[in-house]
């Protein structure tokens, strides 16, 4: 069944064509975090897709896959493009290594997967938040729900984790 709703004003769509993404979205509305995993080579992806990047194998499953894992890089927002996220600026954009397949299946590589920062409940982070996280923060999932049927996976500091003594920042003013 495919997916219509409405965050922060702006229009979630997943077509009854998009078999990947909506059973994707299906795992993470149950707040499941699940990627395929290749039936040929056995390697997990991100984003879900028809065919394996590695091997280009047709055959794959679902499997459940922990949500944890380091800032690999970030964007943060200042200048917001759409008027519903102007309250929430500065925001960040995270593209966080899993910890899960880092380093396979060559040393640069990881399953990187893109969120905002959020509280532990699944709101953006607020600024006293966002300034604390960089390149090397370590993160876990949390789930921001949208709506029956759909919720977003996010990320936010793992507060029980050992944090690098200073995150790699842009410079500050
Ligand atoms: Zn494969």
């Amino acid at each position: 069944m495919a997916i219509q709703a409405t965050y922060l004003d702006m229009p979630l769509d997943a077509s009854d064509l998009d078999v990947e993404n909506l059973a994707y979205f299906k795992h993470c509305a149950a707040h499941d975090f699940h990627l395929h995993r290749c039936g040929a080579c056995g390697l997990l992806r991100y984003p879900p897709t028809t065919a394996c990047p590695w091997c280009a194998s047709p055959k794959s499953d679902w499997v459940p896959v922990e949500g944890s894992g380091a800032v690999h890089s970030y964007t943060e927002v200042h200048h917001a493009i759409q008027p519903a996220f102007k309250s929430h600026t500065p925001y960040l954009i995270l593209l966080v290594d899993l910890d899960t397949q880092k380093g396979q299946p060559s040393e640069h590589e990881a399953l990187r997967v893109v969120g905002n920062l959020v509280t532990p409940d699944g709101r953006l982070a607020p600024p006293e938040m966002v300034c604390r996280v960089g390149i090397g923060t370590r993160v876990h999932m949390v789930f921001t729900d949208v709506t029956a049927g759909l919720a977003l996976p996010q990320w936010t500091i793992d507060e029980g984790a050992t944090q690098p003594t200073k995150p790699w920042r842009y410079p500050q003013e």
